[in-house]
């Protein structure tokens, strides 16, 4: 393990030609103290357990001292937001540090909310402590479930005021991926008509991160086919969890395929296949549904910036959707079929996970509570009391029933040990996600200054399987006072 000033650190972003960034220094964070740490990120980056928290590490992560070998900048990229295209955007609030170089490959460490930079646009380069907090308890929750994301180091607070719709105070989040290179920063290049700068960036991007397409006939067809993949799976992830990100802008797409930037998200509680969880989002482009959609939108849009790279346009798209879909497809039914305790594939599993939906979205079940209490009953069929942990969710108990038998008969034909059956669905159908009202009961606490519930919530939310008799009131519904929770674009 390093000590904090002897990371090997890095930054090989920087050694793309200058258009690429602007190189400045972070403002900082006056009065930083630290509000949370993932011990399992800084582990990733093989910083010593004793190193974090201390008073260099708060400097470091609070933006208010250099870290030896670091070379800090701010990358530009464009993108379409909402659907629109929307111009030169780049990391108005975000400063990358450098990249800690690990037997695993690269961490680049960047953070959040440390100060305006030249693309901050009419924005103040801040973050307040609820979109942090919110930030830093996701990251690390969709790592523990298994979902590729971008993850959270440390949170630090200060008393900074930070004007929103209402005063807040500011935090930085440092925020860890191989790479923060999105679909827009491909765009961006396209728009200004660089295709010199198209290829190094896609050079950059093959060589780091994709190597087996380096060896390809068209090294940037075989990438785009690739981030197709990864971005079809993550979408299975995505919408099996009940997860919803709110601003799929293609800003916020990593060309990783990685969960990126973490605003009005939210985990789905009463299932509602239309739920809009982003209240700037009035057209609701970005509702659950319409997500697989989106994802695949965008990578036409990456497909569209990358045609000066790619000699046959017809095939550069065929094989976006051709990858896409089909992997999108399997993945979401396998996905599915795991969640129902199923192993073998069968032609009518479409009809059984779309009844389920059906039902779901009638009945607003709550999403994560359904399939955490269907591992519970025995596959064989017995009383209605012994089937209570599902129907008691239900409003329609006859519905719920006939979709029951439907499973169990489906169960049937599969020679699996029930036990193992339930403890397979258990491993995949969480008891624990950031539910709106979890995330806001840590904010209201921490901006108090009592981190205690934030940092009980990002505990438990490190073992989103486990049952946990101590946190299972995190595992409930949204109680009374959050039934009008909103987030929005503001953070
Ligand atoms: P987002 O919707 O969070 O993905 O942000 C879109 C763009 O706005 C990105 O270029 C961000 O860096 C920038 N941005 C968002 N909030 C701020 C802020 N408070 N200050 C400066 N830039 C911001
Ligand atoms: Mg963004
Ligand atoms: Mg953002």
């Amino acid at each position: 393990p390093h000590r904090l000033d002897a990371l090997p650190f890095d930054n090989s972003f920087a050694r793309l030609p200058e258009a690429f960034y602007t190189r400045l220094a972070p403002w900082g964070l006056p009065d930083a103290r630290l509000v949370a740490v993932s011990d399992a990120a800084a582990a990733l980056i093989g910083l010593h357990p004793e190193e974090t928290g201390t008073p260099d590490f708060v400097a470091a992560f609070a933006g208010n001292a250099p870290l030896p070998g670091g070379e800090t900048l701010a990358a530009v990229y464009s993108g379409h937001q909402f659907g629109a295209w929307a111009g030169q955007l780049g990391d108005g609030r975000a400063h990358l540090l450098g990249e800690v170089r690990t037997p695993h490959g690269p961490w680049e460490l960047q953070l959040k909310g440390a100060g305006r930079t030249p693309y901050s646009r009419m924005g103040d380069g801040r973050a307040v402590l609820r979109s942090s907090i919110r930030e830093f308890l996701c990251s690390e929750a969709m790592a523990a479930l298994g979902i590729p994301t971008t993850r959270a180091l440390s949170l630090v607070a200060s008393d900074l005021p930070v004007p929103r719709e209402t005063l807040e105070t500011a935090a930085v989040v440092t925020r860890m991926a191989p790479s923060f290179v999105r679909f827009g920063s491909f765009e961006h290049w396209m728009a200004n008509r660089r295709v010199d700068a198209l290829q190094q960036l896609a050079d950059y991007v093959i060589d780091r991160f994709y190597p087996a397409a380096r060896e390809a006939a068209d090294p940037a067809l075989a990438m785009l086919t690739e981030v197709s993949r990864r971005t079809a799976a993550l979408m299975a992830q995505w919408q099996a969890v009940g997860f919803m990100h709110g601003v799929m802008n293609t800003d916020n797409m990593s060309i990783l395929g990685l969960t990126l930037d973490y605003g009005p998200f939210a985990f789905m509680d009463a299932f509602d296949a239309e739920h809009i969880c982003n209240h700037t989002d009035r057209g609701g482009r970005y509702r659950y549904s319409a997500q697989p959609h989106i994802a695949h939108w965008n990578l036409h849009a990456l497909g569209h910036a990358l045609t000066p790279l790619i000699g046959d346009t017809d095939a550069l798209f065929e094989a976006i959707d051709a990858t896409y879909v089909a992997t999108y497809n399997r993945d979401f039914l396998d996905r599915l079929r795991a969640k129902l305790g199923l192993v073998e594939a069968r032609d009518d599993d479409e009809a059984l996970i779309g009844g389920l939906y059906t039902m779901l979205h009638t009945q607003h079940t709550d999403y994560t509570l359904f399939f955490r209490a269907l591992g519970e009953l025995p596959a064989v069929a017995g009383t209605p009391a012994q089937d209570a942990p599902v129907r008691d969710l239900a409003t329609d108990r006859a519905a719920c029933d006939a979709w029951l038998a439907q499973w169990r008969a489906r169960l049937a034909l599969e020679p699996r040990p029930d036990a193992e059956r339930r403890a397979a669905m258990q491993a995949i159908n969480p008891k624990y996600v950031l539910r709106n009202w979890v995330a806001e009961t840590a904010i209201r606490a921490a901006q108090t200054g009592d981190y205690a519930p934030l940092h009980r919530i990002h505990a438990c939310l490190q073992r989103p399987f486990d049952e946990q008799p101590d946190n299972a009131e995190f595992a409930a519904p949204p109680p009374d006072w959050a039934q009008s929770l909103s987030v929005s674009c503001s953070s």
